[in-house]
């Protein structure tokens, strides 16, 4: 694609979009057209009735590309981004000993950096929507909501409310400034195009009772979400049966804190009765398949969870940018811990996980109503993807061929709320490599300030120590 369609797609608008092909909820269709107006979709559907219903408007062709929604990352950390190799070789529960020592490096400068580096990496691989868990960097929020929108993604942007942290723990009684901070973040970004206010609280014993409840209360009065890392890692499970006698979901269950309104991040380690309290609570989950082989205990039983009516979405937990390989992993993970064991060659059959990466994680993060599928009225949030390569072009089934072949290279352009954000990788309107360098020499400088605890040695550390161990055996 060249030059004048690159030009004519970052026309205001309103304007008529014309690609090979449109993916629909129901799958692709060929021969059918968008018009995108004020940042949405004023009309989908056949081309030439478009074309007859806006004469008005000059269509814009894009041969060879499929039109589909944006991906949504349901589970981010945006200003954890200097350090995602940092977590490679590591066991269970990095945040202690990385995630929690590198934000606290962070100043206003480096926050904002970092952030608009991951809206940058999240834009190139077709995300429109990023779900942050909300930043442990001691800045004002309004330094990730700033990057996210001079980058031009959309946000769910979660603020921290955890309030366990004094003597009396997660039995005293709620911290009213925290509170009061969560209602004003609830208020606080009315009428912003790309900014969603969401609750966070970091693991159930991170907040007291009381605020486990008012902060659901509170969220699904705002029609927000309350972000919460929920059965992860065994460790964790474990310290909440010794304290409660209760899982953590079971425990959240118990408090009052499950609900439309919740956003469980992993729910890897799920008993039967804990998949039944999802269902029957309405509560979604964000699936993290990236973040399990990383660095987790389990994969989520997502495929299970798809046919239990569990909500969920597809997230990448900060540990790649890519909504095609995340959807891919999606799948890998589910045939790697569940389908090889029950002989099912299936495990979704591929257009699941394409539908859980784009309106199953806008639902998820109570963005259902506003993006995720392409559809007049929606926010005009969507990729083309060029299909006329070796990879895709000899198409048999086209949705499951983007799941198990695709890949951010063959993202042509990336639109959200109906602006050109992204042309062939690079950001419209700013300079993505100087951003790059910027956030590479404050990442340096940040790493090496937080005190972070590796265990596991860099990959050339680890190779080296092999071969001495090797040579050594051999003397
Ligand atoms: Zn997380």
């Amino acid at each position: 694609m060249n030059r004048p369609a690159r030009d004519a797609l970052a026309h205001p608008g309103p304007i008529l979009l014309v690609p090979g092909s449109v993916l629909l909820p129901e799958g692709p269709v060929d021969g059918w057209a968008v018009v995108v107006d004020d940042g949405r979709f004023a009309a989908v559907g056949p081309a030439d009735e478009l074309a007859r219903s806006h004469p008005h408007l000059d269509a814009v062709p894009m041969p060879g590309h499929l039109l589909m929604p944006g991906f949504v990352d349901a589970h981010h950390h945006l200003t954890q981004s200097f350090g995602a190799a940092l977590a490679f070789g590591e066991p269970s529960e990095i945040f202690r000993r990385v995630w929690v020592p590198l934000e606290g490096a962070l100043d206003e400068e480096s926050a904002y950096t970092a952030a608009k580096l991951a809206a940058l990496e999240a834009l190139r691989g077709g995300f429109t929507t990023v779900a942050d868990a909300g930043t442990r960097a001691d800045v004002d929020v309004d330094v990730v909501a700033s990057a996210a929108r001079d980058a031009g993604i959309r946000c769910v942007l979660g603020l921290v409310c955890n309030d366990a942290d004094g003597p009396d723990g997660q039995d005293g009684t709620a911290d009213p400034a925290v509170l009061e901070s969560a209602e004003k973040h609830l208020a606080r970004w009315t009428g912003d195009a790309l900014v969603h206010p969401s609750l966070a609280v970091s693991i159930p014993e991170a907040a007291t009772e009381p605020t486990l409840r008012a902060t659901a209360r509170m969220a699904a009065e705002a029609g927000a979400v309350v972000q919460i890392h929920v059965n992860e890692h065994l460790a964790g499970v474990e310290r909440s049966l010794v304290r409660h006698g209760l899982r953590p979901l079971e425990h959240l269950h118990r408090v009052g804190a499950l609900g439309p309104q919740l956003l469980a991040a992993h729910a890897t380690l799920l008993t039967p009765r804990e998949l039944t309290l999802l269902a029957d609570t309405g509560t979604a989950v964000s699936y993290n398949p990236v973040a399990s082989a990383w660095k987790g205990n389990a994969v989520a039983p997502a495929t299970a969870m798809a046919e239990r009516g569990v909500r969920f979405g597809t997230g990448t937990d900060g540990t790649r940018g890519d909504g095609f390989r995340l959807a891919d992993a999606a799948e890998f993970a589910q045939r790697l811990a569940y389908g090889l064991a029950t002989g099912d060659s299936s495990c979704g059959a591929g257009w699941t996980w394409l539908e859980r990466g784009t309106h199953g994680g806008a639902d998820a993060v109570g963005l259902g109503a506003v993006t995720g599928t392409v559809e007049r009225g929606k926010a005009a949030d969507f990729l083309l993807v060029d299909v006329d390569t070796p990879e895709l072009a000899l198409s048999w089934d086209l949705p499951w061929e983007l799941v198990r072949r695709g890949n951010r290279d063959q993202i042509t352009a990336v639109f959200v709320a109906g602006s050109l954000r992204m042309w062939q990788g690079r950001p419209t309107g700013w300079d993505g490599a100087a951003l790059v360098e910027r956030a590479a020499g404050l990442a340096r400088a940040a790493v090496a300030g937080a005190g972070v605890t590796r265990v596991h040695p860099t990959s050339t550390a680890a190779r080296a120590l092999d071969r001495g161990r090797k040579g050594s055996a051999r003397r």
